[in-house]
């Protein structure tokens, strides 16, 4: 992967030839398990070596971490192995405490960049720190939390900061534990174009076949790096053993996984790209102009309503039309989930307009 349009000074200082790899247990379990991951991750492309030891569980009575003994295993891998140190941090105590036994880098839990007081408890904890501090995106959807979090590490004047894409839980079924919503991570990185930008496949999946294709969504979409849940044992591991791989598979992922370049310097592939990109703006203008003027048909239909005093939602007629587009969709190789959601955004909006058609007349009246 080429970074070579972001000053990145962390990340480029490492320079690296291959993504940045974060792997290791979601949670250290034992000593003995958490030396035999790590020298088996010994020797391979993986930089940092993670375990949490404080474990944020949804629902008490889980397994909860094993507390500070974890950090002392940590600093065994790194005697042992060489291997970097990754944790989680989620207050004050976990901050002093993994800065004290010399872990390399702490990363912000999903639960904890939802809540800016502890947020801001994490950022006065670590002020001035040379260790890499990664902010995992807030659980739900909302970009202002986790640029929030970013902005409260930046003014604690912590240099090497990063983020970490994990997915947003969703009260929708859907085949991903934590939905993607790729577009957040982009805008961010849009946003802060020097924030090396770290995919957490594992926890976006929830499913260990799904893993690799997560990670090459990622890097086809420019991001940095890989946190990776690995353990020797997937299926007993003592918290989120469906998502976790073993060192051998993490190993044969990073074989598999195709790098891409950011631009090729062949006038041939430009002149294509342009053609191509040109073929592409044409479509999302007429794409913007269609969408237009479905909503001036919506807005007739809320005239005609209003006028006979007819409510605006009709259930029947949206399911109708939505079994129609999600088939004519299946036809040419759009999957359901995407007609779903675009048709209904697309019946948002024209709900919005057949009501401004209402309100006016209300005003009116
Ligand atoms: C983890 O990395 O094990 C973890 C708890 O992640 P998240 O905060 O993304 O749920
Ligand atoms: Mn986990």
């Amino acid at each position: 992967m080429e970074n070579s349009k972001k000053m990145r000074t962390w990340l480029n200082d490492m320079e690296l030839d291959h993504p940045l790899m974060i792997a290791g247990p979601c949670s250290a379990e034992t000593e003995k398990q958490v030396l035999r991951i790590a020298h088996d991750l010994k020797g391979t492309d993986v930089n940092y070596f993670r375990a949490g030891v404080w474990k944020p569980r949804t629902r008490p009575g889980n397994f909860e971490g094993v507390g500070v003994l974890g950090l002392k295993w940590l600093q065994q891998v790194k005697k042992e192995t060489g291997l970097k140190t990754a944790t989680e941090v989620a207050n004050r105590t976990h901050v002093e405490l993994a800065l004290e036994h010399d872990i390399d880098l702490l990363w912000i839990g999903a639960r904890s960049t939802v809540s800016p007081f502890i947020v801001q408890e994490i950022a006065d904890a670590l002020s001035g720190t040379d260790k890499v501090v990664l902010v995992k995106n807030p659980v739900n959807p909302d970009l202002a939390l986790w640029l929030g979090a970013i902005e409260r590490m930046a003014t604690a004047n912590i240099a090497k900061l990063g983020v970490i894409h994990r997915g947003f839980s969703t009260y929708e079924k859907t085949k991903y534990r934590n939905i993607p919503e790729w577009q957040l991570a982009i805008e961010l990185q849009t946003r802060f174009p020097d924030l090396p930008l770290i995919n957490d496949p594992s926890h976006i999946t929830g499913k260990r076949d799904m893993v690799f294709d997560v990670s090459q969504t990622a890097l086809d979409l420019n991001f940095d790096g890989f946190m990776i849940e690995t353990h020797h044992d997937p299926e007993n591991a003592w918290s989120d053993a469906a998502q976790q791989i073993t060192p051998e598979e993490l190993i044969r992922l990073m074989e598999n996984l195709r790098m891409r370049k950011m631009t090729s310097g062949e006038p041939s592939y430009n002149k294509k790209l342009e053609q191509l990109r040109a073929q592409v703006d044409i479509i999302d203008n007429q794409l913007i102009d269609t969408l237009g003027k479905r909503m001036k048909v919506s807005q007739r239909i809320g005239c005609i309503k209003r006028d006979r005093n007819v409510a605006i939602l009709q259930t029947s007629r949206w399911n109708s039309i939505l079994g129609k587009m999600i088939l004519r969709g299946e036809s040419i190789g759009l999957s359901e989930e995407f007609v779903l959601r675009m048709f209904k955004a697309v019946h948002q909006e024209s709900i919005h307009h057949q009501e401004q058609v209402v309100n006016e007349q209300l005003v009116s009246a």
